[in-house]
């Protein structure tokens, strides 16, 4: 029998390289598990899901790894303009993260360890076959900085793009950074390959100036805002598609007077669209959800300046699956 994540680890190529089975037999098993989520040759994913569903159809479900340890991903529902479901998933890259972003559920647990490719592909897996997703689109914004993990990420890609695999195209797919600078660079690389170029970057940046990022994002004293700006420049340089900016939006915190207009002069000149998410209150959280007048505000105040804004609906809070909220299992 061969054990699931030797075909959740690997691209078709890749696997009937390292396989013992002629290649069009190799080729068989590799396509039948992924699309129908099992194979007779193939031992069965041992690992367990457990799923919450939520009043909007949001579901948060918790995935088992082999040594106990779990993480937690997220289907949303978005209606098409022919009415037909279809869904995005939002992946974990790790188990609990490094990074100490104050206003993130997933920081308190800090970094318990990197995810690898099989264990990113499965909850893939488990979403499509299981849960009975219809996947259209990956997120990267699950618990974890990705570019902390590019090593199991990058390979993790080019299996959901492999049209024997997932078939996501990669203009489908995004990556969400704090602003990892040097991820950032690796990743543009990766995004000059062939059948790359459509994927796309999204930067949590969460304040126009550099103290007030300081206090909510701490890796902003090891990277500075110039630096992570001159990384995103190079990755429209490289041709990159124009750059999602998270703004994560914490009433009394990040939507003084001046923050939007901070927030433009920083970014001046660079294709982007920001991206308002009202914050979502972590366990304890010391700061309230902003109200809708606060957000209206915000993204008023951002339009004026002349960036793109839109807002993220706001979806799964009840079950602590929205942005920010995992890792509380
Ligand atoms: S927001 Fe993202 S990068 Fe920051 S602590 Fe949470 S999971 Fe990590």
């Amino acid at each position: 029998m061969i054990p699931a994540d030797h075909l959740l680890s690997r691209t078709l190529s890749d696997w009937q390289t390292r396989s013992d089975l002629p290649s069009a037999e190799a080729a068989d098993v590799y396509r039948r598990f992924h699309r129908n989520g099992s194979h007779p040759a193939v031992c069965p994913d041992g690992r367990v899901v457990a799923a919450v569903q939520t009043e909007d159809a949001t579901r948060k479900f918790l995935l088992t790894h082999e040594d106990g340890l779990q993480t937690e991903s997220v289907i949303m529902p978005i209606e098409g303009r022919s009415g037909r479901i279809r869904h995005t998933l939002c992946l974990s890259s790790q188990i609990g993260c490094a990074m100490g972003c104050t206003f993130c559920q997933t920081a308190t647990m800090g970094r318990v360890r990197q995810l690898t490719t099989a264990e990113i592909i499965a909850q893939w897996h488990h979403a499509r076959h299981h849960l009975d997703a219809q996947v259209s689109n990956i997120v990267f914004m699950g618990m974890g900085e990705p570019m902390d993990n590019l090593d199991a990420v990058l390979p993790a890609i080019e299996i959901l793009t492999d049209h024997n695999a997932a078939a996501i195209p990669a203009s489908r797919i995004g990556v969400s950074t704090v602003g990892h600078a040097e991820g950032i660079g690796r990743f543009t690389q990766f995004m000059q390959r062939d059948g790359m170029h459509q994927i796309r970057l999204a930067v949590s940046i969460n304040a126009g100036d550099e103290p007030t990022r300081r206090t909510l994002m701490p890796i902003t004293r090891a990277v500075s805002m110039r630096a992570v700006r001159g990384a995103m420049q190079g990755w429209i340089d490289a041709g990159g598609r124009p750059i999602l900016l998270e703004y994560v939006l914490i009433p009394g915190v990040n939507d003084g007077p001046d923050a939007a207009s901070l927030l433009a002069a920083w970014i001046a000149g660079l294709p982007c669209r920001v991206n308002v998410i009202p914050y979502n209150p972590k366990v304890d959280s010391p700061w309230p959800a902003p109200t809708d007048h606060n957000v209206d505000a915000f993204i008023d105040a951002v339009a004026r300046t002349g960036l793109p804004v839109n807002r993220r609906r706001t979806i799964g809070r009840s079950v602590m699956a929205a942005c920010g909220q995992l890792g509380t299992a």
